[in-house]
């Protein structure tokens, strides 16, 4: 079709050798080959591009906030719903364009005098956070963002627009809380909000010994109430989401510093634990701003991975602050999960591990001149023993869409029930640039 053609009917299409071009093709932590971008700006656009790519044999891209590693689909259709990004509230409930990001949908809450637990990061889309989950700053209060999710409105892989429900379609809504973008383009997405007055954002410094302050951290946690959902970083210098460091950072769901300080007593009094700050703030003011992508300086390798951990052992302490002593650019990283997220029964959503009380994600930036082979092999090895202590990966924060990864994600029982509602939704897997299902 000629560019004209495309854009009267699909809205803004961008190809190679137009201004816009290497903008368009441009996500968080890279610079894509499409074929073209589409930048919808109607749920009439968008089925006019996912009928355009499905009748050409264009594997699609559905592009939300353009945060994951695997931003476009070479020689595919890069579907950008940017302009979608309205964010409405009506009482506790909010409708979210399916473009929009997290830090938009925070201030509109805010405003309301109330809050949704979404990513950590203001820039990070709505629409891929929650498909794949959602592992928020109030995880332990009110569960992974897909769990405040009560409704989509979904263009689907034969044109059609559908409301749905748990309702309507309990099936869809299951895979969506979970299951990634593998189902339809969601145009916008309906959430139950919290009453919400503000958090107390906690920055603790650990100066100490780290095995100390993570079973410090552990313990606290096995006792908290689900308010208090707190996070161990410990960062290389050359990481851009974090000081260099170990730190211990989180929130307290609510504007009562009395009973964040009471739930934090016993880690404030733990031997190396500094406290850097600790007070009332909006929770739009929390979340964090990412860099911009830098085509200088892009994003290195990581050699590593996450996992959901049952339990964090001694045995796991040990092994995540071995990896990380022995490796210079290494980083760990460990977010508390148990209260709301556990409340959920495993075979209630896709999500791969509701049983996990922590998140685990270690491994080393790649960086040239850096990481030697040996270096690489040993940190692959040591990831690996860390990899065999947890049940089940989460999607989000994976680097790429290989295959091995959608496999590993999901219990068997899931994958069989994803691929089911797959066959009814997309048996062409139009939707392929995910961590993919495939059809049953
Ligand atoms: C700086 C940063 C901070 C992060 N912090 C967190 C965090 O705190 N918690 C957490 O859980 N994760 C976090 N993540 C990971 C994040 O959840 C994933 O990167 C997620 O894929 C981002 O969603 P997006 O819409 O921005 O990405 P995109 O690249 O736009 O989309 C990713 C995938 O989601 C699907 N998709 C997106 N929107 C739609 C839609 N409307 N309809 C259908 N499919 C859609 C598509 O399959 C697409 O391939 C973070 C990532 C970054 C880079």
């Amino acid at each position: 079709m000629a560019n004209d053609d495309l854009t009267a009917a699909l809205g803004t299409v961008i190809r190679p050798g137009d201004p816009d071009w290497d903008v368009a093709r441009r996500f968080h932590s890279g610079i894509g080959e499409p074929a073209l971008v589409a930048r919808a700006s109607s749920t009439d656009d968008v089925r006019a591009a996912v009928t355009f790519a499905a009748a050409e044999g264009h594997p699609v891209m559905v592009r939300g906030g353009g945060h994951s590693a695997w931003g476009t689909v070479p020689g595919g259709v890069t579907l950008d719903l940017a302009a979608l990004a309205d964010v409405a509230v009506h009482g506790t409930r909010v409708r979210v364009g399916g473009g929009a990001q997290w830090g938009a949908v925070a201030r509109a809450l805010a405003a309301r005098g109330l809050g949704l637990s979404s990513g950590d990061t203001a820039s990070v889309g709505v629409g891929g956070l929650t498909l794949g989950g959602g592992i928020g700053l109030m995880v332990r209060a009110w569960g992974l963002a897909c769990d405040q999710l009560v409704g989509v409105q979904l263009v689907t892989a034969d044109g059609r627009v559908i409301e749905a429900t748990d309702a309507t379609e309990p099936e869809l809504m299951w895979a969506l809380r979970g299951g990634g973008g593998n189902f339809g383009v969601v145009t916008r997405f309906d959430f139950e909000a919290h009453p919400l007055d503000g958090v107390v954002a906690v920055e603790l410094g650990v100066e100490g010994d780290a095995r100390v302050a993570i079973g410090a951290l552990r313990d606290v946690m096995a006792q908290a109430p689900r308010e208090l959902t707190l996070t161990y970083m410990d960062v290389p210098p050359m990481d851009p989401s974090a000081p260099a460091g170990a730190s211990i950072s989180g929130v307290w769901a609510g504007a009562d510093e009395d009973r964040a300080r009471e739930a934090l007593a016993p880690l404030l009094e733990a031997p190396g634990i500094v406290e850097r700050s600790l007070g009332a703030r909006p929770y739009p003011d929390v979340l964090l701003e990412a860099p911009e992508f830098d085509p200088e300086s892009p994003m290195p390798g990581f050699v590593g991975g996450n996992t959901l951990l049952r339990a964090l052992t001694d045995d796991a302490i040990d092994h995540l602050v071995s990896f990380r002593e022995s490796n210079p650019a290494s980083v760990v990283l460990l977010r508390s999960l148990g209260g709301a997220f556990g409340d959920v029964a495993q075979h209630a959503s896709a999500f791969p591990a509701r049983d996990a009380t922590w998140f685990a994600m270690v491994g080393a930036f790649d960086v040239p001149g850096m990481l030697s082979d040996e270096a690489r092999a040993r940190a692959l090895s040591d990831w690996g023993a860390i990899d065999a202590l947890g049940s089940g990966v989460y999607g989000n924060f994976t680097t790429s869409t290989d295959p091995t990864w959608a496999t590993r994600m999901y219990p068997s029982a899931t994958m069989a029930r994803l691929r089911a509602v797959k066959r009814r939704w997309d048996p062409g897997n139009l939707f392929s640039r995910n961590h993919n299902v495939r059809p049953a």
